[in-house]
């Protein structure tokens, strides 16, 4: 059975842990078939002298990174299929920036990711503070919108951790009817959802996203990919059995490859 983890992070993002190999190791021991590495994008819209090691691949190891993949996809023939993407922050108004990185090499897939509100990294658990200060509400309006304008770009494949906002627990209290434009978007600029086991293991403890986006992702036609957003290697294919039985429930019937942004379809 096709069965892939789309969201893998690297030692050269410098939060993560552990060497290539291991996360490939530990995807070949829980039947994972297709493996992608989506380091963090280098902090493109930030000053050369403000950008954090820790939260990204430094602009200059980008090429490495990517030889460092193709090297392993080599070895790896055979027995697992190895892709090369990258987990790409979303800001607006730095857009040109973003393109260089996006053209900077035939990426087999993009994530899209929104991590910062006007500058604010509020999934941060440095940061968390800043939530009492906030109208929640008023976060997750924001948030989707600017979402909203990351698939409008039309450059990125797929959806990461769509309801990011819920990861501390702190949600929103009314209706947020951006959801459903951003999916509506989705659909239009044909985006693929990601669900990320990441969350089972955040206070909200429970995937992204929520159930019930899961189902009206699927009414409205969209597709589907896994990932673990694994920092260790332990951590890849975590929580896929409640993923794949979450996705079925929802109604999904298919889980999409990217070879070269280009996709195809498994039967879930
Ligand atoms: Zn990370
Ligand atoms: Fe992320
Ligand atoms: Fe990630």
């Amino acid at each position: 059975m096709f069965l892939c983890d789309y969201h893998i992070h690297t030692p050269r993002c410098g939060d993560a842990e552990g060497d290539y190999e291991e996360y490939i190791q530990e995807a070949l021991q829980k039947g994972i078939t297709e493996i992608g590495f989506s380091g963090h994008s280098p902090q493109y819209f930030l000053p050369k002298g403000e950008r954090k090691r820790e939260s990204a691949i430094p602009e200059e190891e980008l090429s490495t990174y990517i030889q460092e993949v193709e090297k392993l996809r080599e070895k790896y023939q055979g027995r697992i299929t190895v892709r090369i993407g990258l987990e790409v922050d979303f800001v607006p108004g730095k857009e040109e920036a973003m393109y260089s990185i996006v053209d900077f090499y035939s990426w087999d897939y993009l994530l899209l990711s929104v991590h910062y509100l006007d500058g604010w990294p509020f999934d941060h658990p440095k940061y968390i503070g800043r939530y009492q200060e906030e109208d929640i509400n008023e976060v997750y309006r924001r948030y989707y919108r600017t979402l909203k304008m990351g698939v409008e770009t039309g450059v990125f494949d797929v959806v990461a951790h769509f309801d990011l906002p819920k990861k501390f627990g702190f949600l929103a209290t009314e209706t947020i009817v951006e959801v459903e434009e951003v999916l509506q978007s989705c659909r239009e600029h044909n985006m693929v959802l990601e669900i990320n086991t990441a969350g089972f293991y955040k206070p909200i403890g429970e995937a992204y996203p929520s159930f019930a986006i899961l189902e009206q992702a699927n009414k409205l036609g969209l597709q589907l990919c896994l990932g673990s957003d694994a920092h260790r290697p332990h951590e890849v294919g975590r929580s896929f059995d409640t993923a794949l039985s979450l996705a079925r429930s929802a109604g999904f019937q298919n889980l999409v490859s990217f070879e070269k942004r280009k996709r195809t379809f498994y039967p879930l």
